[in-house]
């Protein structure tokens, strides 16, 4: 008997050891794992972050965001599915395209009770965070500190949510979410665990307040105009010529800064007035017309864009100095993304939604020491569908069957699979809506793009190679007939893949014009 209860207490012991080894093992594993910190911004184009080269970065540098290419890789074929807010969100939050996770427009609230990274982050954990711009509607999951503006947010004394409740906060929204996230690092986080941050900011969407302190920032400089400004949508279809987003038509008073946002306290109205009413007073009298007035109206947007990058981009260079100083830096992913790109002035626009080459693209640069070779390009195509089994992927989580993306931790360690992705699927929903861009799917490869309005019926090829701008609709080119063929067989091949049902027709489909 006595042997036998000593045996068992061995054996017990034994476990007991053998656990607390375990213990110890994965507490040392934990402090091995990287940290993932993700910024996000709202509306960031390509072009202007100067890393990518554009005709902006000359004069509007962001040196900061540039560190991360410096140090890190900055990916040149960089999408999104959907090229707009909440949609793109809701695609990154789950790893599924908008028809599966049920974000399909801006309109739509967000079902927070299915599977999330961070849920899942968290399982194997991780201590997850979310500060800044959220625009799921819903109450954040998988999160163990959220504080998010309320829908689109304030630029100016935002009042934020911290789960239901309203916190009121004075000041400019790109310091004070930079503030949260430092605030969380620094103090609010389990510092025994790994940390994924998602640090997301509402600039630089419309209407492009800038901070008070940047008003005068390029008031002596001369903005590059893109070369196709004045596009009159010749040799495209009915979508391009119809939309209600252009610089010339749609953008008014307050895009403009000729009526002051209502959220300024006195002290800030009166900063805001002195800089804004003297240039007022001198458009208003210069009474512009015809080309004159676009290309004041594109010198105004553009400027207050890029100033609100400005701080966006300080902010972002706050936060890499802190990760020096406290030591994080050498464990820490830092990730630099934008929900997606937008037009600056290219086909006389601003804003989105379209497949386009502007605001398809969505910037991602992408720092980590020992893994990521500095200075590095990779020009593979990627899409915002991937970033939830990337975060999972460098988490060491499971690959979950259902997401529908790809990691790209291979490709940041200079290693993409033979087997990568030679197509993008896309698909844009939101119509009859804001800005009218009607309904559209399509394929991207690296070379081409087949676009098909289809409420409209209409298709739209492009050879990226030669028309890189997307001037010139190539569809009915027989010399492309073969092309498109490939094409739209490979669009089917996608649509089959990501199980993608044909939306409801609109009511006037079937009607004859
Ligand atoms: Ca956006």
């Amino acid at each position: 008997m006595n042997t036998r209860r000593n045996f068992l207490k061995t054996v017990a012991l034994g476990a007991a050891a053998a656990g607390a080894g375990r213990t110890l093992l994965a507490a040392d594993e934990a402090k091995k794992r990287p940290n993932i910190l993700f910024i996000f911004s709202d509306d960031h184009a390509f072009q202007a972050i100067s890393a990518y080269g554009s005709r902006l970065a000359k004069v509007a540098p962001t040196p900061n965001i540039d560190r991360l290419a410096k140090e890190g890789m900055i990916f040149t074929r960089s999408y999104v599915t959907n090229s707009i807010c909440a949609p793109c969100r809701a695609v990154i939050q789950t790893g599924k395209h908008s028809h599966i996770n049920g974000v399909l427009d801006n309109r739509q609230r967000f079902d927070a009770t299915q599977q999330t990274f961070p849920k899942l982050l968290q399982k194997t954990g991780y201590q997850t965070a979310i500060v800044g711009k959220w625009h799921l509607k819903a109450i954040p999951t998988g999160y163990d500190y959220s504080e998010v503006l309320p829908g689109q947010g304030n630029y100016y004394n935002p009042t934020m949510l911290i789960g239901p409740k309203r916190v009121k906060h004075t000041g400019y929204v790109t310091d004070i979410v930079t503030d949260l996230g430092l605030d969380w690092l620094k103090n609010k986080r389990d510092k025994s665990k790994p940390f994924m941050l998602m640090l997301q900011h509402k600039a630089p969407h419309r209407r492009w307040n800038p901070n008070l302190k940047h008003l005068n920032v390029f008031d002596d400089v001369e903005i590059p105009e893109p070369d196709n400004l004045f596009d009159d949508y010749a040799n495209r279809g009915t979508a391009a010529r119809t939309q209600d987003m252009s610089i010339s038509k749609t953008m008014g008073g307050a895009d403009l800064k000729l009526v002051a946002p209502g959220t300024l306290n006195p002290e800030q109205k009166k900063a805001w007035d002195a800089a804004y009413e003297p240039k007022n007073a001198k458009f208003k009298a210069a009474n512009l017309t015809g080309k004159d007035l676009i290309r004041w109206k594109y010198q105004r947007y553009l400027k207050d864009y890029l100033r609100c990058i400005r701080s966006v981009d300080e902010n972002v260079g706050r936060v890499l100095k802190y990760l020096d100083e406290s030591g994080l830096a050498k464990n820490t992913v830092v990730i630099y993304s934008s929900d997606q790109g937008f037009y600056l002035g290219e086909h006389g626009w601003f804003d989105k939604r379209f497949m386009y080459k502007e605001s398809f693209r969505t910037p991602l640069l992408a720092r980590w020491p020992g893994v990521i070779k500095p200075g590095s390009t990779n020009a593979d195509l990627v899409q915002n569908l991937d970033y939830a089994q990337t975060f999972l992927d460098i988490a060491g989580a499971p690959d979950p069957a259902d997401m529908q993306g790809a990691s790209i931790k291979p490709l940041m360690a200079g290693k993409t699979p033979a087997n990568w992705r030679k197509s993008l699927y896309y698909h844009y929903y939101e119509f009859p809506a804001v800005h009218s861009v009607r309904r559209h799917e399509g394929v991207a490869t690296r070379t081409h793009k087949l676009i098909h309005f289809y409420d409209l019926d209409e298709w739209e090829l492009y050879d990226l190679k030669k028309d890189p701008n997307e001037m010139t609709s190539r569809y009915a080119d027989p010399a492309c007939a073969s092309v498109v063929a490939d094409l739209k067989k490979e669009l089917i091949r996608l649509k089959k893949l990501y199980k993608v049902t044909d939306p409801t027709p609109l009511r006037q489909r079937g009607k004859k014009k």
